[in-house]
């Protein structure tokens, strides 16, 4: 049986619908060795992020995702400019809901029809909330999303039409997530949380296994928006499997983007420091990383110095021009894939550097 263990005070746990974080309040991980990969048994699987699904804590024999998937994954890698034949953006708003989120949701939420809940809740920018919903409707659950009451109206009604109950809050996204939590624990239902619940991670991973099969090896850097950490630290347990079981050499770079106006994990970053104290959030554009004190700032803190990444703030003026330069490449994306695009036009690449960004949101999502 799966159990979950406490990242803070090493406390073990049953996995149970209701549980979320440890009686010490300290978040969860899921107690596993690291998978054994064997690359033949993919081919076994349709062409989406569930050829991976051996490496996923999972039992062997379970069914269950084939009721949920969308056929979500396997999202293209391209050369974002001729003249730069060695950057790539991963294109993962080529997707169910066109987000990144939906590898996490769909593998989150297939781990919530196991375990017979019947109502799901969760608190969101916008795009996880999209993907949960989604998902939740595909496994005929209840579900609460809590978000913004300034959240983009054409996230809410992509929400709202797949039956989701909207809940909108007047507050920062930690306020929403206070909410959020309380409903749960009243309620005694499950939190499909992206930033508590470690199986999302199991889905954000199949990034990095993508990548993997894609460019027959490892890049050298990874760009990465981070708000939560959901993509970094999905990327960073991708590619460490990868590199534990033997199929590649070294372990990309991280390079974590935050909007300079909320930036709690650069500080901490730079001044050294194991985790991330909370900042005020001074508003930004990039709604979807807009996180003023991260959960799991001690886990995105140690993934991005083990690589030998750094963090790079972005200012608000700096954002706009880099979504218009992505859309005159012929990409259109949403605000907060667009700060990571200028993170990436101010990282200081060596030419021969491979490098991949990923187009984290369609353009549409936005205002
Ligand atoms: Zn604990």
């Amino acid at each position: 049986m799966e159990q979950y263990i406490c990242n803070r005070c090493g406390k073990k746990h049953e996995i149970t619908p209701t549980i979320w974080k440890c009686t010490c309040g300290g978040v969860l991980d899921l107690v596993k060795d690291t998978p054994k990969i064997d690359a033949a048994v993919w081919n076994r699987y349709p062409n989406s992020l569930w050829r991976y699904f051996e490496t996923m804590p999972f039992a062997k024999d379970s069914k269950t995702w084939e009721s949920v998937t969308m056929g979500e994954g396997q999202t293209p890698l391209i050369v974002l400019d001729p003249q730069e034949p060695n950057t790539y953006v991963k294109v993962d708003y080529m997707m169910p809901t066109l987000s990144f989120k939906d590898r996490g949701a769909a593998v989150l939420m297939t781990k919530a029809k196991e375990l017979w809940v019947s109502k799901v809740i969760a608190d969101s920018g916008g795009n996880a909330g999209t993907a949960i919903a989604a998902y939740a409707a595909r496994c005929n659950l209840a579900c609460d999303i809590y978000l913004s009451d300034e959240t983009s109206p054409n996230k809410i009604a992509q929400i709202k039409a797949h039956g989701a109950t909207i809940k909108e809050i007047h507050g920062t996204r930690e306020d929403i997530a206070a909410a959020a939590q309380r409903a749960v624990d009243e309620e005694n239902v499950f939190y499909a949380s992206h930033v508590y619940n470690p199986y999302f991670y199991e889905g954000t991973k199949t990034y990095a296994y993508e990548i993997y099969e894609q460019l027959k090896g490892v890049p050298d850097a990874l760009i990465i928006p981070v708000g939560n950490g959901t993509l970094v630290l999905g990327a960073y347990y991708g590619f460490k499997e990868l590199f534990e079981n033997g199929l590649i050499e070294k372990m990309p770079k991280i390079i974590a983007i935050q909007a300079a106006n909320c930036a709690p994990l650069t500080k901490a970053y730079e001044k050294g420091e194991a985790i991330a104290e909370p900042v005020t959030n001074e508003g930004t554009l990039a709604e979807g990383i807009a996180i003023a004190a991260p959960a799991r700032s001690k886990q995105i803190l140690e993934a991005v110095r083990e690589t030998k990444g750094t963090f790079i703030n972005i200012q608000e003026e700096e954002i706009l021009s880099a979504r218009a330069k992505l859309a005159d490449m012929g990409f259109y994306v949403e605000v907060t894939t667009a700060a990571n695009y200028a993170g990436y036009l101010k990282y200081k690449k060596a030419p021969a550097e491979k490098v991949i960004i990923p187009l984290c949101g369609a353009g549409i999502k936005s205002k």
